[in-house]
């Protein structure tokens, strides 16, 4: 396989889809040296055969707001790959949502989910629909209108997905109430539910409790630890939250958090007590995080930038993709930071990782780092099926363990000449080479 060349004929076939050719560049670029070790690999077309997804949908949404007004969107479910298990992977509400992003999305949930050590194949899904300023009853009737049409290609052993961006709780569970209304089954279809009805004990902390996780393992390879570390981290939403309290938990000082519209720095760190303050203000009241600086008045609010200027130790974008670009990763290096870690899915630009990996700074890919919340997605298929719940310290071991785990295949595939650990490597060589030996056996399909 010539790596440039496969890229070039995607973005000839699929063109326009910026996100999914970035995507696909930093896995090719890494494997490649791997991949043309076997030649019957190449025999195959194993490489465009785990490039295209296996399918997609793609349909109209049609609901009704609150004022009788008929609003559309457009909804998608990429089923990209099942060779170790069914399709796997969230639904993302936002406006920015297109055919490109969510192939990226599915493209890296395949190598990630492969790296979990759970039989899970990749997919991914969703909307241009954006449940920011929305009733709870407009929420639902467009959660509903989606899983009138995605019922028809998911189940518990075909494609099962979950949240992501803009899908939490409130709307899994609405989504859920849709699919056992249309089918009158009740099943494991979507993971993320609440505890009540067949939900995991730590879904919702396992993200960013596995980028934390992740990112100790790091440290630790270096001798160092959390304990006394600034952290800054973007977001402030479901991955964040949990990112913060586990580095509270292990004795960091988290300085910063963002939303779309800018961020907080709050010099005298986010503490336990603050830090509910924004999960109620985000999760219950669904506010904006400048309304932080307003409840503590030592804090700073920076409308429309990102965090990565402020001086801190550690970084964690926990927003979304291309959120930290080669500018500010300079900026990071110059101001010490030693580590960077992503719970977020591709929030590094190709120019960011290169000044990280030049620096021979701690850099953690998503595929990584953020593996936890599919893992702990994968523990609740598995309780769902044994109709049984696990404890929430039973759970956070097994996140652990599966955190660990993928540290160690990281370092594996990972390790350079000079003992530094390129994670991008090690994570996308270790993610193919399963699915590709499952594919290799299951004939050419
Ligand atoms: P949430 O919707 O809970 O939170 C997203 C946060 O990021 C919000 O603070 C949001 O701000 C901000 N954000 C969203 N879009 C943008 C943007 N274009 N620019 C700046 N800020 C933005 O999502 P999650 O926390 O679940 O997801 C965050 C990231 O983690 C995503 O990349 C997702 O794919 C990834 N991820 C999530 C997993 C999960 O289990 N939830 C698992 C693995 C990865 P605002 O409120 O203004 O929109």
């Amino acid at each position: 396989m010539e790596a440039k060349k496969v890229l070039e004929d995607l973005k000839r076939r699929f063109p326009g889809e910026p996100e999914y050719h970035q995507a696909v560049e930093e896995v090719l670029s890494t494997i490649e040296e791997e991949y043309n070790k076997h030649p019957e690999f190449e025999k195959v077309n194993l490489i465009e055969r785990l490039c295209i997804p296996d399918r997609i949908y793609q349909f109209r949404v049609t609901w009704m707001d609150d004022n009788g007004n008929i609003q559309t969107n457009m909804g998608y479910r990429i089923q990209h790959n099942n060779a170790i298990g069914p399709y796997k992977g969230g639904i993302r509400f936002h406006r920015s949502v297109n055919l490109g992003i969510l192939k990226f999305l599915a493209f890296e949930q395949t190598f990630k989910n492969s790296l979990t050590t759970l039989p899970m194949g990749g997919g991914k899904g969703g909307s241009d629909f954006s449940p920011r300023g929305k009733s709870n009853a407009e929420v639902m009737r467009f959660c509903q209108a989606f899983m009138l049409e995605l019922t028809r290609h998911i189940g518990p052993d075909v494609d099962v997905p979950a949240g992501d961006i803009g899908v939490g709780g409130r709307e899994v569970g609405f989504m859920f109430g849709m699919y056992k209304k249309l089918t009158r089954e009740y099943s494991g279809v979507l993971t993320g539910k609440g505890l009540e009805f067949g939900g995991s004990l730590i879904r919702p902390e396992a993200t960013g409790y596995g980028t934390v996780y992740f990112l100790r393992a790091m440290l630790k390879t270096k001798g160092d630890s959390i304990e006394g570390k600034k952290v800054l981290i973007s977001g402030a939403g479901n991955v964040a939250q949990y990112a913060a309290e586990k580095v509270l938990q292990l004795g960091g000082t988290v300085m910063t958090m963002s939303d779309s519209d800018g961020y907080i720095y709050d010099p005298d760190g986010i503490d336990r007590a603050k830090l509910d303050y924004i999960m109620e203000l985000k999760n219950v009241y669904r506010g904006r995080i400048r309304e932080y600086a307003e409840q503590y008045p030592n804090a700073k609010y920076v409308e429309g930038a990102k965090p990565w200027g402020e001086k801190a130790d550690i970084a964690l974008p926990c927003a979304t993709q291309n959120e930290l670009n080669e500018e500010q990763a300079k900026t990071l290096v110059a101001n010490g930071c030693i580590a960077v870690a992503e719970g977020a899915n591709m929030p590094s630009t190709p120019g960011a990782i290169r000044v990280f990996q030049e620096a021979k700074i701690l850099y953690s890919p998503g595929k990584a780092s953020n593996a936890g919340g599919v893992s702990v997605s994968g523990l609740e298929m598995s309780q769902n099926s044994e109709r049984l719940s696990w404890s929430a310290e039973e759970v956070d071991a097994k996140l652990l363990w599966i955190m660990e785990n993928i540290h160690e295949n990281c370092v594996k595939y990972g390790t350079e000449p000079d003992g530094y650990v390129n994670y991008v490597k090690g994570a996308n060589v270790a993610g193919f080479m399963k699915v590709a030996k499952a594919m290799m056996a299951q004939g050419i399909v």
